[in-house]
C-alpha cells in the first residue's frame, strides 16, 4: 500500500509504499476512498503544541512516534475483514471510521468513556490513519454504516463533525432571547454553524478575524462579529442583553479565550474547543464572582458520532462545506490550511 508519511517532524509528508497489512482478530481493513485534512494534523507534523509561558509539549513524549500516517477523517470500503470481526463488516460494504479509540481495557475504557482513555490509540495519531490507501481498523464496532449521507461529509463527520456536535451539546439549555457565540468561522466553526439550530433554540452570533470567514459564516448566524473591532465587544453586550449564555471557542488562542470568556453573562459557559495554543493569565475570583463555567471539549465519543450520523440524515442539516482535492497534493494542501486559505474541509481523494 502507498501511504503519505511525517518521516521527520516539521518536514513535509513522504510517500511511503508498505506491505498492505491483513486483518487479524477482529480488525478490519478498509480501503480508503478519501481522508479529510484536519487543522490538528499541521500542528502534529511539526511535533509539538504550543502550551503557552513559553512551554510547549513535544509528541514523541507523549506517545506519538515516527513514521507516522496521520488522517483521522476517514471513509471508504471494507477490504477484508478478521474472523472475529462482526458479520455487518462485509467486503466492499461502504463504512466511515471512528478514529478516537482506547486501549479497550483501563477503567474508561470499560465503562465506554474511551475519550479519557490514558493510552489511547487514535488512528492517526497513536496507530496509522488515512493519509494512505488502505487503514487498519482495531474493530468493526468503529467502520459504520452511512447510507443516505455523501460519502466526504460523512468522513468530516469524524473529526470537526463530532468536534462540533459534542462542544455544542455542552451548551446548557437556553431560551430563544439568549445568545450563543461561536467564535472560529474555520472548517469546526462552520461545521457547528450547520448543526447548532437542531441544538439549541438561541440565536447564534459568530466571532472572527478574517472578513471573507465572516462573509462566508454570515447567512448561518443571526450576526456576526469581528474580534479585532474595538466595539465588537460592546456590539455583542447589547445583542445579547448583558452577555452570551455560552460561548464555544473553535480557535483557542490567547486573545480568543479572554474574548470569549468577556462576553459572558453571570453563569455563562465557556467551551474551549480549539487547539491553535497559548496561555493566558486568569483572574481567579472572576469565576466564582461570576458564576462562571469554563471547560474543555476533545472530539466526541462514539455513541456521538452514532446521534450525529443520525442528524446528519435529516434535512436541513449541514456540516462544514467539503473540497475534494487529490491526496498527492497533501503536502500543498498543509501550507494552504497554514496560511488560513481553506474556508472548509478538504477531503484528500485517493
Ligand atoms: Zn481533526
Ligand atoms: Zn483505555
Amino acid at each position: 500500500m502507498e501511504s503519505y508519511q511525517v518521516t521527520q517532524w516539521g518536514q513535509p509528508l513522504r510517500r511511503v509504499r508498505s506491505a498492505t497489512p491483513t486483518p487479524a482478530g477482529t480488525e478490519v481493513l478498509v480501503r480508503v476512498s478519501a481522508c479529510g485534512v484536519c487543522h490538528s494534523d499541521v500542528h502534529i507534523r511539526d511535533g509539538c503544541y504550543d502550551m503557552g509561558f513559553g512551554k510547549s509539549i513535544e509528541l514523541e513524549k507523549i506517545g506519538i512516534h515516527l513514521p507516522l500516517t496521520m488522517g483521522h477523517e476517514i471513509v471508504g470500503t471494507v477490504a477484508a475483514k478478521g474472523p472475529d470481526a462482526d458479520a455487518h463488516a462485509t467486503g466492499g460494504a461502504p463504512v466511515v471510521v471512528y478514529p478516537w479509540i482506547g486501549c479497550g481495557h483501563c477503567r474508561h475504557c470499560l465503562r465506554g468513556a474511551e475519550l479519557d482513555c490514558e493510552t489511547p490509540r487514535s488512528l492517526g495519531t497513536r496507530q496509522a490513519g488515512g493519509y494512505s490507501d488502505h487503514v487498519l481498523v482495531p474493530h468493526a464496532r468503529y467502520a459504520l454504516p452511512y447510507e443516505g449521507i455523501d460519502p466526504l461529509v460523512a468522513a468530516s463527520a469524524a473529526c470537526s463533525g463530532l468536534t462540533a456536535y459534542s462542544a455544542l451539546k455542552k451548551i446548557p439549555p437556553c431560551s430563544p432571547e439568549d445568545v450563543v457565540v461561536v467564535i472560529g468561522a474555520g472548517g469546526l466553526g462552520l461545521a457547528a454553524l450547520g448543526l447548532i439550530r437542531k441544538l439549541t433554540p438561541a440565536r447564534v452570533v459568530v466571532v472572527d478575524a478574517n472578513p471573507a470567514k465572516l462573509q462566508f459564516a454570515r447567512p448561518l448566524a443571526d450576526a456576526v462579529l469581528d474580534i479585532a473591532d474595538a466595539a465588537a465587544p460592546r456590539a455583542l453586550r447589547d445583542l445579547a442583553d448583558g452577555g452570551a449564555a455560552a460561548v464555544v471557542d473553535f480557535v483557542g488562542l490567547p486573545q480568543t479565550f479572554e474574548w470569549g470568556l468577556a462576553a459572558l453573562r453571570k453563569g455563562g459557559s465557556l467551551i474551549e474547543v480549539g487547539l491553535f495554543g497559548g496561555g493566558v493569565a486568569l483572574s481567579v475570583p472572576l469565576l466564582p464572582m461570576r458564576n462562571l463555567k469554563i471547560m474543555g471539549s476533545y472530539v466526541g465519543s462514539l455513541a456521538e458520532f452514532k446521534e450525529l450520523l443520525t442528524l446528519l440524515r435529516e434535512p436541513g442539516v449541514t456540516t462544514v462545506p467539503v473540497l475534494p482535492r487529490p491526496m498527492s497534493e497533501i503536502n500543498e494542501i498543509f501550507e494552504e490550511i497554514r496560511q488560513g486559505q481553506v474556508a472548509g474541509r478538504v477531503m484528500a481523494v485517493v
